[in-house]
């Protein structure tokens, strides 16, 4: 068992995320609430790191100043995704986000996902992008939407293309990435009466999902 030692409590809370001094204020008042502490006192045994960070954790929750975080906390609390009544804490730094963790591409998905949804579109082929960047993207919409994948560079027939996109409700040409020619054009070049064809001009996962959310009307 690790030995004990004293802790400071305004360090924990800020290694816990409650650096804000609004966060820190409320957090140590739920801390004395909860007999962890009492008024006054600036040490806690490092014993109780965990049931402080228990204790906070089932009473707020800490988001980012970004305004997509808040409405996304809102729509996950009420669809049951996320623990609700809980008080909502400005975090200090956006690592601590619950909603983006301090990422871009996390926070540009989820609300991209919010659109998709609102516009009933599940099924999206995305062909091009690096693998890294595919991984990511699965990572983020698992769950959430069916996506296929289409390597930018392993060879495709006309007859397989034509099946995804006779599947997909959405095609999304993701540009400046490993994407031969030969390849999108047999997605980007289709007939007339085919799903919507978006054609996304910039690397990154962020990008990719604004350009979608804005196709959506977002
Ligand atoms: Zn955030």
């Amino acid at each position: 068992m690790a030995r004990e030692e004293a802790l400071e409590i305004g360090e924990l809370l800020v290694e816990l995320g409650y650096g804000h001094r609004k966060a820190s204020k409320a957090a140590r008042a739920a801390l004395c609430d909860a007999g962890l502490t009492h008024p006054g006192k600036s040490a806690i045994s490092s014993a109780k790191r965990e049931m402080v960070a228990e204790a906070l954790r089932a009473r707020f929750v800490l988001l980012c100043g970004q305004k997509e975080c808040r409405s996304e906390y809102k729509d996950r609390s009420r669809g049951g995704e996320a623990l609700a009544g809980r008080k909502v804490l400005p975090s200090l730094e956006a690592r601590h986000c619950e909603v983006c963790g301090g990422s871009n591409n996390a926070r540009s998905a989820q609300r991209m996902l919010r659109l998709l949804e609102a516009q009933g579109i599940r099924r999206i082929i995305v062909v091009g992008g690096s693998p890294a960047s595919r991984e990511e993207l699965l990572a983020l919409m698992k769950g959430k939407v069916s996506l296929r994948l289409v390597s930018g560079t392993d060879r495709r027939t006309r007859e397989e293309a034509q099946r995804d996109l006779e599947w997909a409700e959405l095609v999304v040409v993701w540009g400046a990435t490993q994407l031969d020619h030969k390849v999108s054009n047999l997605y980007a070049r289709h007939g007339p009466g085919g799903a919507p064809v978006i054609l996304v001009r910039r690397r990154g996962i962020a990008a990719l999902s604004d350009e979608i959310t804005r196709h959506c009307g977002g």
